[in-house]
């Protein structure tokens, strides 16, 4: 099994603030990984370290066996930020536009073909998303735009999704419709990194847990988390334990 993303004894201050302490972890190839803790535990820093968007005070990452310096095969990762859900900032595209544009890292300089739009007209139909491909991305609801995203990072045929808290402002229907699609994109072979704040949702589907805050509590398969005192241990340091059924 190889691995997709290697982070080893990464530490990160926002200036004074120590916001990671010495967090080493790994993703394989199809692994469903759940990242948790606490509001300011540290999720969102170490996903944009994971992913070579900021870099590491000490420590290395590698992505898909490259020093994550060097990384340059950005179409295999999908990338659903925080600020996805939000109207503010999106580009005025249509829904199919943007999709198309999942192609685009495959075609270099050269125009999209009949296949490269076939390939985002399905992608469209896997997340369920065929009818609004004439909306502007900017008028869909946060849940909408979040798939809209997905369709094209599976346009770009990305290997690695990931996502940060992509259900905030989402209504609980179309939560659960958008986790089965990601345990079906999971099924299908694509790693998936998942920060969420209901630690139920995590559970029930996460192959593997990280549990940080500042440092790493547990990191391994789910069965050992849920009988570990990682949680508690982990969210004790800052308070109540956020844990939803459902
Ligand atoms: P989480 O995603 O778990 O809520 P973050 O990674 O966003 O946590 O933040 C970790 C800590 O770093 C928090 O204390 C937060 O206030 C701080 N922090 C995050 N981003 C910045 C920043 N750009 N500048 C200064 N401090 C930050």
């Amino acid at each position: 099994m190889s691995s997709i993303v290697d982070v080893q004894n990464v530490t990160f201050s926002y200036g004074e603030k120590l916001a990671l302490d010495d967090v080493s972890l790994t993703v394989d190839e199809g692994d469903f990984l759940g990242l948790i803790g606490p509001n300011g535990s540290g999720k969102t820093t170490l996903l944009h370290i994971m992913l070579g968007l900021i870099g590491p005070d000490r420590g290395s990452v590698e992505l898909f066996g490259q020093p994550v310096e060097q990384f340059d095969q950005g179409e295999r990762i999908g990338y659903v930020s925080q600020k996805a859900t939000s109207r503010g900032g999106t580009m005025p595209v249509t829904v199919r536009e943007c999709v198309r544009m999942g192609r685009f890292a495959h075609v270099g300089h050269s125009r999209l073909s009949d296949e490269d739009r076939q390939i985002a007209e399905d992608a469209l139909e896997t997340v369920d998303i065929a009818d609004l491909a004439d909306q502007r991305i900017n008028q869909l609801s946060g849940g909408q735009r979040q798939r809209a995203y997905i369709a094209r990072a599976i346009a770009s045929e990305a290997d690695l999704l990931a996502l940060d808290e992509p259900t905030v402002g989402v209504d609980a229907e179309s939560r659960d419709a958008f986790y089965r699609l990601l345990d079906s994109l999971n099924e299908s072979g694509i790693t998936i990194i998942l920060i969420e704040h209901d630690i139920g949702v995590v559970t029930d589907r996460a192959n593997r847990i990280a549990c940080i805050n500042t440092e790493l509590y547990h990191h391994g398969d789910t069965e050992s988390f849920v009988e570990s005192e990682a949680l508690s241990e982990a969210y004790g340091a800052t308070g109540t334990v956020v844990h939803h059924h459902h």
